[in-house]
């Protein structure tokens, strides 16, 4: 058996679903939204279900899907891609990275990682025989230091994976990171690979920058989407890879022995999603923007420290400010003794620096929120 796989844990959003089912206890922990999700969306893929396409679509995904894709980011994000070659539809960006990492590293290959990180990525580095480099972000700003994102490059650096914005922190880039990170692949000949999967999820007014529309970075970044953050679909798992024709060719090889394809019906159906007007977009986020005041504002009368949510369905509480260090304890306590479900943060830093941030989602009908917020009163 491969060392990496054998010895890593159940995924901390699986162990902590769990707990909550045994303890009956609100999820606040996995990322996924209490909503069912855009009823025109639902409904397309209900009845592309039952008039199909049911069969094996094309390898590179419905055509209708590949044309919305590149609609959607021209007109979101003011990039000019081929749906032609310069885009993939995947199972879900969870398969995106994981054939982008398998086609992209050769043994021996570095590859930067920020901390914290979503989980998948290391063990799927290392699986792939790439030497990670890993740049921690601090809180309360996760912003990159210079000097230590500069030295982590050398003339090995392959690949740089980027989730932004940034789950957990629900931060997103700046724009001199972003240029700075651009200058560094241009110089080490190097390929970011870029997680958007929550570029629509931004909140206050920011706008969301893909590392691919910087200077220089046009022919190397590997772009990915998810369909199941843009529309609160998370178990549809349909992702979207970007990236210039002779980069798609390699990713298109692990992609076909990987999955080959994705069921249809959804793909039909994210279609119809990928061409809805601006007005709902921005009335997504203002749904989700009101969660999170909704949760922030109950937390903070109750005595919580929290950080700024900028993006993503969570928010951060600061467990170090009511003298408890042990985020995986405090958790556990909660899920168990107070019945709420929460993330550590710590399960995102490899080395395991951040210990005192513990991730709660607020993707929740308000109702849900309120109770969470109860049975949370008189932990502050
Ligand atoms: N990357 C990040 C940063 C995520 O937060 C998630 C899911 N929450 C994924 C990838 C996985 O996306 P998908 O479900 O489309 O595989
Ligand atoms: N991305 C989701 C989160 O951050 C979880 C996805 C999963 O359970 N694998 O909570």
């Amino acid at each position: 058996m491969n060392p990496v796989f054998a010895n890593l844990p159940t995924t901390v959003f699986e162990a902590m679903s769990r707990l909550a089912r045994d303890y009956g206890a609100i999820n606040l922990g996995q990322g996924f939204p209490d909503d069912p999700g855009p009823a025109d969306i639902r409904e397309a893929g209900a009845r592309a279900l039952i008039e199909g396409p049911n069969q094996y679509p094309p390898m590179m995904g419905l055509p209708d899907l590949r044309g919305a894709i590149a609609a959607h980011y021209g007109r979101h994000q003011g990039l000019s891609l081929d749906p032609e070659t310069e885009v993939m539809v995947t199972s879900g960006a969870t398969e995106a990275l994981a054939g982008a990492l398998l086609a992209l590293i050769e043994p021996g290959d570095e590859v930067i990682l920020f901390a914290p990180m979503y989980d998948a990525y290391l063990p799927l580095v290392q699986r792939a025989g790439g030497v990670p480099r890993i740049v921690n972000l601090m809180p309360p700003a996760f912003r990159p230091d210079e000097a230590a994102l500069t030295d982590a490059f050398t003339d090995r650096t392959r690949v740089v994976l980027l989730n932004n914005p940034l789950n957990p922190s629900a931060t997103l880039f700046d724009g001199e990171d972003l240029a700075l990170l651009a200058r560094l692949c241009c110089h080490h000949d190097t390929v970011a690979l870029c997680d958007e999967v929550w570029e629509h999820v931004v909140f206050d007014g920011a706008r969301h920058t893909p590392l691919m529309a910087m200077p220089g970075m046009r022919g190397r970044t590997v772009k990915v989407g998810s369909a199941g953050k843009i529309f609160s679909l998370t178990g549809w798992k349909v992702g979207f890879v970007m990236a210039e024709a002779p980069l798609m060719r390699v990713l298109a090889k692990a992609h076909q022995f990987l999955t080959f394809t994705t069921p249809p019906n959804l793909q039909a159906a994210v279609a119809l999603g990928l061409r809805k007007e601006e007005g709902w977009f921005e009335a997504m986020r203002a749904g989700y923007a009101r969660s999170r005041d909704r949760l922030a504002g109950g937390l903070r009368e109750r005595g919580f420290t929290v950080l700024p949510s900028g993006a993503t369905w969570f928010l951060n509480i600061d467990i170090a400010a009511l003298g408890e260090h042990d985020d995986v304890a405090f958790c556990e306590a909660l899920v168990t003794r107070h019945g709420v479900a929460a993330i550590p943060v710590s399960a995102f830093y490899p080395d395991g620096a951040v210990r005192h941030l513990v991730r709660l989602c607020f993707a929740k009908a308000d109702p849900t929120l309120d109770a969470a917020l109860d049975r949370m009163a008189g932990l502050a």
